[in-house]
This record gives C-alpha cells, structure tokens and sequence, in this order.
C-alpha cells in the first residue's frame, strides 16, 4: 500500500491509500472553497456525566444528493469533488462540515471506493485489507494528536439510519474525550478483574466461542451475536489477541479480519431482500493511558434497526428515555439465521 498526503483547497488534509505501485500524480483541487466550517461547542451534562456536541453549523450539510453531484466520487472533467484525482483506491479527509474540528478534535471521512454503487461487504478482502490498514494508519497519527484521547472508527450504512450521502464510506472521529461507551466497558473490565482476577473481554470471548451464537470464526478472529443483544441484529467482532487498538494488529490479523468482516458483511445483507442497513462500531483503547490500554480490548460491534422486511426498529420510551432495552429476536435465532444464509 502506499500513501499520499496533501492538501484540498481550503486547507483540509486529504490522504489516498493506492494498492498499486505506481507514482500518484499530485492533482490540485480546484475548487474556490469558503474557509472550512467554524467549530462546534462541547457542553458538559452534570447528570450524565457525558459531553454533548453542539455543531449548528453541520445544519447546512449535503443530505443525499443525485448521484451525479455525489461528493466523495473521484473529480472527472468540469465535475470537481472533494477528491481531485480522477481515480482512488481509499481516500481519506477531513470532513467539510465536521462535527469536531480544532482542539477540539477532528473528523475524517473514508471513502471505501471510487465506484459510487458498490459497498464495502462487495469489495472484496483485498480492498478491505487496505481499508483496515487506513484506518490504522489514521488512528496512529489521530492518537498522536496532543488533544485526542480516543480515535473512533464507524461506518452508518443506509437511508434508514439517516446516512446522508450513499457513496461507500465511513467516518473517523478523533475525540478530546473518552466516550461514555468506553468509560462504562472499563469500568466493567475493572470491577471484573477485581472479582475474579479475569479479564472480562478474554472472558466473554471464551464463553461465547463455546455457545450457540458463534457466527464466524478464523484463526484471529470470532464473531458473535451476544447473549444479551439490543438490536434484532447485532454481531460483535473480537480479536483472539489481546490487542489495545487497530495499530497493535499484525499483518495475518488484518488479512483474517478483512475477510471475516467482508464475509459478515455479506451474509448481513442476504438476511432480507434488500440490503441490511447497519452500523459499524469499532471500539479502540483511550490513547496515552497504560493503565487503560492494557484493561481495553479493540473490537467491533455491528448493530441494525431493521427487525423484520419493511419494519425497523425505533427506540422509544424505555430505550431512549430509561436506556431499558427490549429485543423481539433471540440472538441464538439471529446467529443461527447469520451461519445459515
Ligand atoms: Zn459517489
């Protein structure tokens, strides 16, 4: 892989990985670009105890244009995108209307293509095996950041859950702050290996790989529905290493994992007769913390709101307004439904 920085023309850094070997030719954007977007505003909730992101500004967004104004598609002839080449492999660059920006943090967003109607479970794991390795390139250099104390990666695929743009992509949100998420897992793995010694995640792994909802597995990696899932369907993604972050993976970790991704990917989308939409959360250690590092384990955790063909789930007044969730799908019946298709 190879990789080329630069800068588009308002400032804002954009990144290519190539797969080939040939010289990237240095293409200049074009485009006569307004200053990129003002920051946003971190409020603090007292209650909580959880930062909430103020971005007013992110109002005035692309929301799902026509295909042929699509702006993460390569720029061709008089068509100038936010990516000048006429042709990429992976592309990465910070977002123009971003949610975090300044010393505040920054958000990234990867596109997984330069073809506009594919998706990421149809690319294939040699091209995932590139996307894997930019976002551990991007997570390296985020968590090197002075401000950055975590780097989260997803990806949001579908209308359904409000993607606002179709081209294949994800995000990257490098946060001044440790997510709650993360702040309530270590908080487990804490209490857990104060009660028995154990590290909870080599736990739930090994408890899991011994259950009913194993969907996939690999020499590095099992993927699981589990015990207690939310979402009709729900799949998480464990390393058998203990491994803090994407950057800790080694080179046989990475292939294996752009192949059970890809494979997972794929049987998500025959579970009905359209395309699942789905989130993507890969869970990564807080940076500059040993103590934290060695408790954390990196993982993803895949999750949609589609509970049946035409019929989505909502969260309503015990999710959203107690955090009580209730599941209509057994996960054993959802892991079985994953192995079978
Ligand atoms: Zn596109």
């Amino acid at each position: 892989m190879r990789k080329t920085a630069t800068r588009l023309a308002d400032g804002r850094e954009i990144i290519y990985y190539d797969e080939g070997d040939s010289v990237r030719e240095e293409v200049p954007d074009l485009r006569d670009l307004p200053p990129a977007a003002p920051g946003s505003e971190l409020r603090w909730d007292p209650l909580r105890r959880e930062h909430v992101i103020l971005a007013a500004h992110r109002q005035g967004r692309t929301h799902l244009p026509p295909s042929d104004e699509c702006p993460l598609c390569p720029s061709r002839g008089d068509r100038l995108t936010e990516v000048p080449s006429s042709t990429y492999d992976v592309a990465v660059f910070e977002n123009r209307f971003p949610a975090l920006s300044g010393a505040e943090g920054r958000c990234e967003v990867v596109c997984f293509s330069s073809d506009h109607d594919t998706s990421l479970a149809e690319l294939g794991a040699g091209r995932l095996r590139t996307v894997v390795d930019a976002w551990a390139d991007r997570t390296e250099e985020l968590s090197a950041r002075p401000e950055v104390a975590q780097v989260y990666v997803f990806e949001n695929r579908g209308p359904e859950i409000g993607v606002t743009l179709h081209h294949p992509h994800g995000q990257i949100y490098a946060l001044p702050f440790v997510t709650p998420r993360t702040e309530r897992d270590l908080d487990s793995a804490r209490l857990h290996r104060a009660e028995t010694g154990g590290d909870l995640f080599a736990d739930i792994l090994a408890a899991e790989s011994a259950g009913p909802r194993v969907v996939l597995r690999n020499e590095h990696w099992t993927a699981f529905v589990p015990e207690a899932a939310r979402w009709p369907v729900e799949v998480h993604v464990y390393p058998h290493r203990a491994v803090p972050d994407l950057p800790a993976l080694d080179d046989g970790e990475r292939t294996a994992l752009a192949e059970l991704y890809g494979d997972l990917l794929r049987r998500m989308d025959r579970l009905y007769d359209t395309p699942l939409p789905y989130m993507s959360a890969c869970h990564q250690a807080p940076v500059n913390d040993p103590g934290l590092r060695e408790l954390s384990r990196l993982r993803f955790e895949l999750f949609s709101v589609r509970r049946a063909p035409g019929k989505l789930k909502y969260l309503a007044g015990t999710e959203s307004g107690a955090g009580v969730f209730s599941n209509d799908v057994a996960p054993e019946t959802t892991a079985q439904r994953l192995r079978e298709v």
